[in-house]
């Protein structure tokens, strides 16, 4: 393990003050410039003053790669082992032990925790990184907890950390608490516009680049773009341009890129400086914005714009598009270039764009999020005289949006129609897995496909299975599903690579990346883990020990009967994103209150299709996505007998009791019980209990 010596950094002059507010205060507020320690030191600081005497420090991240970064570099700093003193946990991966002191682990996994230790007794400290990210699992963090310290037994602190100042509404929240600002040590920052708005900004970026590289003294440059794919194609034209440079006319130039599914190897050469006399060139998603510092920038290149995603509930449309960032951003964006000298910042847009385009400040996620995961877990906590639609919020998100998440919930089977969690809707709020897919897993175990939709379930879990060469190209040599969609493909890919004795090698072969692979058995694994806590309940209450036996025996027939089971537990799970082929055509209909007519999206698995050339009559989807017109993701093909019921559910359900009347939904409903009375499961696992 390299250690690294802990740098001065401008929250060093301030770890005395932040310690005693700390010990004085239940709740503090801390602003400082990203780059200035808040993520690295603040926890030191207060293990250092004996604050994990009688619990942990847990400092929240809204982003899986920054958690996992961090972690190592605290831990090198402290020159100990990750998953030590220092530990990290993020979804399907817990590097934590006993010994752990300081845990740095991603908002909707302590989200997760609340669940089963309402109160966090494991914690003395709880830091809400990164607040200013505004991400909706630290949105709703933001109001658990403040209910959690309202609370005269609870003796957990709380620091909220921010890199912009939005300090007042912070403090404001938590009854005008005290709030503590390191100042910057930001070096003045060059901006500088293009005079127009380019015809491609990847191109434009990449031309940048090669222009800074050619005439600019030296320093590493950092790139904004959008996401992978972008990434790889940019850091591939800039090492292709690279090559054509005549020998000795440039210095070397070290290009790197950045976003959240990369291989920690290549995470950690982010960080390392350059050799001496070459350029380090990191090409990255947002995530570089302010969750992760990389020293040495002295160029940044800002094309002015974001992934992100938008969820309509009226029409269930999710989009992830590309979108202009924000003025706050591209403020932050600049910052970047001044951290260690005076910099420079090449805004690929015109001054007039950043003055009267850009909106002035990013949306907080909570307002442009499907909320069914979130409503789950809130009604989950069983918080005392919890009612969602007046839960405090710090920006309280469209009440649209709420009711949405209470219709699909309803739909779900998680909540019944007082608005209640039901004893189903508890166990899907344990898996660490969104509503749907955990609904799949839950009804799968009741139709004796557990074991196929573990597989898939943990399949559609990791990114990247495929890699780009293979992506446009999976026909011949590699399952296609049968005709029956994405999810029987991602089944009989994960047969295959078994079958193959995981072999690296034979993913080489096939175009695929073995490290997914595994880390999908990984997954998978964990799933099972889950699950079977919870079908320990069902044998409890008389069903049979083991229905997987019955699946692994149904060999015979073909793909489509064999499947029968996992694609009926899929269409469960999926019961509120189902289509209807139109009677002619190949478009579909969603089913629902506002169906839309779409089509299937051109990256699915071939879709089997009849004599006339027609699709299969019902699929089930995971996404309705907008981009030139709207498509279905991830479809799979289902029967309408099975969809009858399903669709059925939705008629007569009165929408006004489920979401407008707080006086039913607010009432208090003790763990594991509903508190109507109805469909009570006492056998339920009984972790979520109250003090
Ligand atoms: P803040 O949270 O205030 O933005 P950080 O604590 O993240 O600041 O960063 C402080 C310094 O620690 C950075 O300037 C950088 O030098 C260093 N640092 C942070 N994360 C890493 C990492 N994963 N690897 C190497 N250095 C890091
Ligand atoms: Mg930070």
């Amino acid at each position: 393990m390299e250690e690294a010596s802990a740098p001065v950094l401008p929250i060093h002059a301030f770890e005395e003050e932040i310690c005693h507010s700390v010990s004085k205060n239940s709740a503090i507020v801390l602003i400082g410039e990203t780059g200035s320690g808040k993520t690295t030191q603040v926890s030191q600081f207060l293990h250092k003053a004996g604050f994990t005497k009688d619990g942990m420090i847990g400092v929240t991240q809204p982003r899986r790669v920054a958690a996992v970064s961090v972690a190592r570099r605290v831990a090198s700093e402290m020159g100990v082992q990750v998953g030590a003193e220092v530990g990290y946990s993020v979804r399907f991966e817990d590097r934590t032990s006993r010994q752990t002191r300081i845990k740095y682990l991603t908002d909707g996994i302590l989200l997760r925790e609340c669940l089963a230790d309402p109160s966090l007794s494991q914690y003395s400290v709880i830091i809400l990184d990164e607040a200013h990210e505004r991400s909706l699992n630290t949105d709703i963090l933001f109001g658990v907890l403040k209910r959690l310290m309202l609370s005269p037994t609870s003796k957990l602190k709380l620091v909220v950390t921010s890199a912009t100042l939005e300090e007042h509404k912070f403090a404001d929240f938590f009854g005008g608490c005290p709030v503590l600002k390191v100042p910057g040590r930001l070096h003045p920052v060059k901006i500088m516009h293009a005079l127009e708005r380019p015809i491609s900004y990847l191109e434009s970026a990449v031309e940048t680049v090669m222009d800074i590289h050619a005439n600019e003294g030296p320093g590493d440059i950092l790139v904004f773009l959008t996401g992978q794919e972008e990434i790889e194609k940019a850091v591939k034209k800039l090492t292709d341009r690279v090559m054509t440079l005549e020998q000795g006319t440039c210095q070397d130039m070290l290009i790197l890129p950045l976003y959240g599914s990369l291989p920690p190897e290549a995470q950690v050469r982010i960080f390392r400086p350059a050799p001496p006399g070459c350029r380090k060139v990191v090409v990255a998603t947002n995530v570089a914005e302010t969750s992760v510092t990389v020293d040495g920038i002295v160029y940044v290149v800002d094309p002015g714009f974001v992934k992100q995603r938008q969820y309509n509930p009226q029409t269930g449309m999710d989009s992830l598009g590309v979108v202009p960032i924000s003025r706050v951003q591209a403020v932050q964006r600049a910052g970047r270039a001044g951290r260690t000298r005076p910099g420079q910042c090449y805004r690929l847009y015109p001054q007039s764009v950043f003055d009267h385009e850009l909106p002035p400040v990013t949306l907080p996620e909570i307002q442009r999020s499907s909320l069914t995961g979130a409503v789950l877990h809130l009604k989950s906590l069983s918080l005392p005289g919890l009612d969602v639609l007046h839960f405090e919020f710090l920006d309280p998100p469209p009440r649209e949006a709420l009711g949405d998440a209470l219709r699909q919930l309803y739909l779900l089977d998680a909540i019944d129609a007082d608005g209640d969690v039901t004893p189903l809707g508890r166990k899907m709020a344990d898996l660490p897995l969104e509503p749907h897919l955990a609904r799949v897993l839950l009804a799968a175990a009741d139709l004796g496909s557990l074991d196929e939709a573990l597989t898939v379930t943990a399949m559609l879990s990791c990114e990247g299975v495929f890699t780009q060469r293979s992506d446009g190209d999976r026909g011949g040599s590699l399952p296609d599903g049968d005709g029956l969609g994405d999810h029987v493909m991602l089944l009989q890919l994960y047969r295959r690579w078994e079958k193959a004795g995981r072999d690296p090698d034979w993913c080489r072969q096939k175009g695929l990346q073995a490290r997914s692979l595994k880390f999908a058995a990984d997954v998978r694994r964990q799933l099972a883990a889950a699950v079977s806590k919870e079908a320990d309940v069902r044998n409890g209450s008389g069903r049979e020990p083991d229905r997987n036996q019955k699946s692994e025996k149904r060999r015979d027939g073909s793909t489509e009967e064999r499947t029968v089971p996992l694609r009926k537990a899929l269409c469960i799970g999926f019961a509120n994103k189902l289509a209807r082929r139109m009677t002619k055509h190949n478009g579909y209909r969603t089913m629902g209150e506002k169906s839309q007519l779409v089509q299937v999206h051109p990256s699915n698995a071939r879709l089997q299709v009849d004599d006339d050339g027609l699709l299969p009559e019902w699929v089930l989807y995971h996404e309705l996505v907008a981009t030139s017109r709207p498509f279905i993701r991830h479809c799979c093909k289902v029967e309408g007998a099975w969809v009858d019921p399903l669709v059925r559910r939705t008629e007569g359900l009165d929408l006004q009791r489920l979401s407008g009347q707080p006086a039913t939904l607010g009432e208090e409903a003790g763990p594991g019980e509903s508190a109507k009375g109805a469909k009570v499961d006492r056998s339920v696992s009984g972790s979520g209990s109250q003090k």
